[in-house]
């Protein structure tokens, strides 16, 4: 199977991350285009008319998002979320550290499509390189005047900072972008009001993913009907999809959106090992819940998945072969989100921290049969229950380990007791009392 390289086409081209070779392969025209020959209103049909869905995770139409921008003279906003930590998620590193003039052009198209005059780029703290690179290419945009005051000789401003993240999953989340942009902790904000009434400093903010704001420039040269003609159903254009865990060629990937799945995790991504299958696999990062192998079947669409019972995400396959076992998978998820959760609320902050306890409870031989129940009720009590997306991220997907393999955590965690109490014979419970007092002491 080939992939479908838009986004990607000649990414690795040696000089690609300079200005002087992005403007040779006709880089910056579409901003010019978006500036000088289409109106506002203009740009924001073509950007609907593409049917482009946010790249990130949510799958929210941009150019409506775009459109519910307050019109007035007020400062307004743009923000590329550049936050990339969802697990298994690594395409917008790709594309900031081979094409950063690219996103810089995006950046363009939507503060003309949001009307706004500052942008920032909140990367993750992590992305050291893909920082530089990117701080590089704006100082380039800046000396070449397509950034700043008057951009490409018009009387628009638009300033433009990359800022640096400090490493919190949490600032992925868009409000908690905002408080880490405004140099507060990064903590979630009650919704409404959402940003693009009340967002980067109290003003209109439009938030968009890299990926999703790479798009624009293609879709302002050939159309959004163009890209429309690409994919099923609202599941329009190609996407970037990074494969990772157990497959032979892991990586990023673009292809046309409604791709089955399997041409994806079998085709391009090479499969499991020889001699193996499919478990189960996250469509989309780590905070999707898991489909299984009869799933990859499916066109990867945001509606197939969800139909399926998951959600496209982020656009990372996560894929686990039968040799894993699931119960130090969901294990490490739980600790992951755990670690992540900012503590603003109760089901989040104490539900995560009940799930990794229950769970190694389980792993240990110290779990009761009840406990499964127990924790499935955990999970479905922090569903839909939290201020973000955070405590549904780990519920969602343990909830459906459970769920699919019910009897796996069954047997392990018999298994478990099993070896324990042999232990225990083996050597007395109050001896491993003991010994286990005189390794403290
Ligand atoms: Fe914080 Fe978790 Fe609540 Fe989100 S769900 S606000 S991360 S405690």
């Amino acid at each position: 199977m080939k992939e479908t390289k838009l986004l990607t086409e000649g990414i690795h081209e040696p000089g690609l991350h300079t200005l002087e070779v992005y403007e040779g392969r006709g880089g910056y025209r579409s901003a010019r285009k978006a500036l000088f020959d289409m109106t506002q209103e203009e740009v924001l049909e073509q950007l609907e008319a593409s049917g482009l869905r946010g790249r990130g995770g949510a799958g929210f139409a941009m150019g409506k998002k775009a459109s519910f921008m307050p019109e007035g003279s007020m400062e307004k906003y743009l923000c590329c979320n550049a936050d990339e930590s969802e697990p298994g998620t690594f395409k917008d590193r790709l594309l900031m550290q081979k094409n950063p003039h690219l996103l810089i052009e995006g950046i363009i198209i939507g503060a003309i499509a949001a009307d706004a005059q500052r942008a920032f780029i909140f990367i993750r703290g992590e992305y050291e390189l893909q920082a530089k690179i990117l701080d590089a290419a704006v100082t380039e945009a800046y000396d070449k005047g397509y950034v700043g005051q008057g951009i490409f000789g018009s009387d628009r401003m638009l300033e433009l900072v990359v800022h640096r993240g400090q490493g919190a999953y949490i600032c992925g989340e868009e409000t908690g972008l905002l408080d880490g942009l405004e140099g507060n902790r990064g903590n979630p904000r009650l919704k409404p009001p959402f940003p693009a009434n009340q967002g980067l400093y109290q003003g209109p903010t439009l938030i968009n993913n890299v990926e999703t704001l790479c798009n624009t420039p293609m879709i302002i040269e050939k159309g959004g009907e163009w890209f429309a003609s690409m994919g099923i159903d609202e599941s329009t254009g190609t996407k970037m999809v990074s494969v990772s865990g157990n497959v032979q060629r892991p990586g990023n990937y673009e292809i046309e959106l409604g791709t089955p799945a399997r041409e994806i995790v079998y085709g391009l991504a090479g499969g499991p090992l020889e001699g193996r299958t499919v478990k189960c696999w996250f469509p989309g990062g780590s905070s999707a819940p898991i489909l299984l192998d009869e799933h990859l079947d499916l066109p990867y669409t945001f509606e197939a998945m969800a139909e399926a019972g998951s959600m496209l995400g982020s656009g990372a396959i996560i894929v686990v072969d039968d040799t894993q076992p699931i119960v130090p998978l969901a294990l490490r998820l739980a600790e992951f989100y755990r670690h992540e959760s900012c503590g603003k609320c109760v089901p989040c902050r104490e539900g995560t921290n009940w799930t990794v306890k229950m769970l190694e409870r389980l792993d240990e031989g110290e779990g009761t049969p009840m406990d499964l129940s127990i924790l499935s009720d955990v999970q479905e009590n922090i569903m839909g229950n939290c201020l973000c997306v955070l405590g549904d991220s780990m519920a969602m997907p343990i909830g459906a380990m459970i769920k699919h393999f019910r009897e796996e955590f069954v047997q392990h965690m018999e298994e478990a007791r099993h070896r324990r109490n042999l232990t225990e014979v083996a050597y007395g419970a109050g001896e491993l009392a003991g010994s286990a007092e005189a390794g403290a002491a």
